[in-house]
């Protein structure tokens, strides 16, 4: 069954000719949505919002006839990768076109060994096939999000910020760590544009308000054999300083270290054997780093209780229960769950975690992600919390600024209200240039491109934000 297409989607439609398209409810249904709801404020703002048209181009060149024909009749377009974004970013908030990058997934070229390789690839590649023909080759990218077995390269860069690898290598803003974009500006003939240097933070975790991501250009490391390994800890921050002295210790090549507090690590079931009711810390460590790792944790008074070569558990990697997917585990199991991002950096990372855990541990348990922010370690901590409304959102905000932690808003959907993303007017004066008719992905940035009766109220939630 399809719609009734009407007005300008209607022409739209029947000038895509051959370029594949679909306007089946049920699909439109599915491919509006990304994970919005790990919020209950965005749940109850974006449920049911719809595009009207599915267009999916099998390559660069019906990627660009889209766009000049969405720019033509004057269609708003909402890029979209695999939806594993949050936030809803990848939600239309103005109806129109859902342009599904997935088909545009060739490697361009690989190249370079060590700290000097490097590759290039479409939008849409996955991430885990990408990563897995890197490896073939001795290569592998320097991170990934913890969704890398169902998300894109281009949903990565225009959506996410860190992730998997990022205590090693530091976020994907950093520089460095992105080198370059081909983008295609949204005109009735697009223009095609190469994002380097200094420009790259203007389209990147910009939610793709700023033109079509067509090509990726990446850094990448050395592959490595990984093992997924936890030590468990009766307390939270004996787990937290085990954690920051296996992050601070150079010598042990790592993708990953992160401490769960143990109310939240109980809802990883098919670790209970192992984990028992204890805080713990899931870490990715090199083959090699191994005996240093054990000794670390004697050290520090930790249990070795889990050591599997990389998904040898399962088959699932340690990393799908860390970063998003921590939240995601408490959600399955507490559907009112909910959560903020938090960052703890400058002097004392630690004590703030401690003075956080001390004030907050029982109604808000973290689990912390450890990262590189422009060579700085630093602390990702994010709250699960049981929602009670919005008040009780603003309270921990405030509660956790007063102790010195700076606070992302993942309760609204404008790209600056976040705290992620900045907005400033070079930036709105691009988004002109690459996209004159507003059509990519409208209403997303507050006060600048609203969407006229979009819901958006606690788009306006205080928060510090912690974008530099
Ligand atoms: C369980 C879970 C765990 C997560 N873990 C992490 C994590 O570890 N690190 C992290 O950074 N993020 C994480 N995220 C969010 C993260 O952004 C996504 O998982 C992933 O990077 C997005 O890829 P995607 O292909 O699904 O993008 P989508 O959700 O499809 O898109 C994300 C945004 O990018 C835009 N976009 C997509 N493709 C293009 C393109 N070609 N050109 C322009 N704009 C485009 C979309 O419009 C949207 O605004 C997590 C999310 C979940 C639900």
């Amino acid at each position: 069954m399809t719609n009734a297409l009407h007005g300008a989607v209607a022409a739209l439609a029947a000038d895509l000719g051959g370029i594949s398209h679909d306007a089946d409810p049920q699909r439109l249904a599915v491919a509006s949505r990304d994970y919005y709801w790990f919020s209950p404020i965005l749940a109850a703002e974006l449920d049911g919002l719809t595009a009207e048209l599915i267009v999916t181009p099998r390559d660069q060149d019906e990627a660009l006839k889209t766009l000049a024909l969405c720019a033509r009749h004057r269609v708003p377009i909402t890029a979209r990768g695999c939806g594993t974004g949050t936030f809803g970013q990848a939600v239309p908030l103005a109806g129109g076109v859902i342009l599904d990058t997935t088909a545009l997934d060739r490697l361009v070229w690989v190249g370079g060994a060590g700290r000097g390789a490097a590759v290039r690839a479409e939008a849409g590649m996955p991430l885990d096939r990408l990563d897995e023909e890197l490896r073939q080759s001795g290569r592998e990218l320097r991170m990934h999000p913890s969704t890398k077995r169902g998300a894109t390269l281009g949903g990565f860069i225009a959506g996410g910020h860190a992730g998997v690898g990022s205590v090693q290598w530091g976020i994907l803003r950093d520089r460095g760590n992105i080198l370059g974009l081909k983008l295609a500006t949204v005109e009735e003939t697009p223009r095609i544009l190469e994002i380097r240097g200094n420009d790259l933070p203007t389209v990147h975790h910009a939610y793709g308000v700023n033109g079509l991501i067509l090509e990726v250009e990446m850094p990448l490391a050395a592959a490595l054999p990984w093992r997924d390994v936890i030590v468990t800890f009766a307390d939270f921050m004996d787990a937290a300083r085990f954690g920051w002295a296996l992050a601070s210790a150079d010598g042990i090549a790592k993708k990953l270290v992160a401490p769960i507090a143990a109310p939240l690590a109980r809802h990883f079931h098919e670790l209970t054997s192992a984990i028992g009711g204890a805080h713990a810390v899931l870490a990715m460590v090199a083959e090699e780093g191994g005996e240093a790792l054990r000794a670390l944790a004697d050290e520090h008074g930790g249990r070795l209780v889990f050591d599997h070569a990389e998904g040898g558990f399962r088959d699932r990697p340690l990393y799908e229960y860390t970063w998003g997917h921590t939240t995601l585990a408490v959600k399955n199991d507490v559907p009112e769950a909910t959560y903020l991002i938090c960052i703890f950096r400058g002097a004392d990372p630690l004590e703030q975690v401690r003075a956080v855990h001390q004030q907050f541990g029982a109604e808000a348990p973290l689990h912390l992600e450890y990262k590189r922010i422009n060579g700085e370690l630093a602390v990702e901590g994010v709250p699960v919390i049981r929602y009670t409304g919005p008040e009780q959102i603003e309270r921990l905000t405030q509660g956790f600024e007063s102790l010195g932690v700076k606070v992302a808003n993942p309760h609204t959907y404008f790209l600056q209200n976040g705290g992620m993303h900045k907005i400033d007017a070079a930036q709105i004066a691009f988004k002109r240039a690459a996209d004159p008719y507003g059509l990519m992905n409208p209403g997303k940035i507050a006060g600048v491109d609203e969407v006229a009766g979009a819901p958006g109220g606690a788009g306006h939630l205080r928060a510090s934000g912690w974008a530099y």
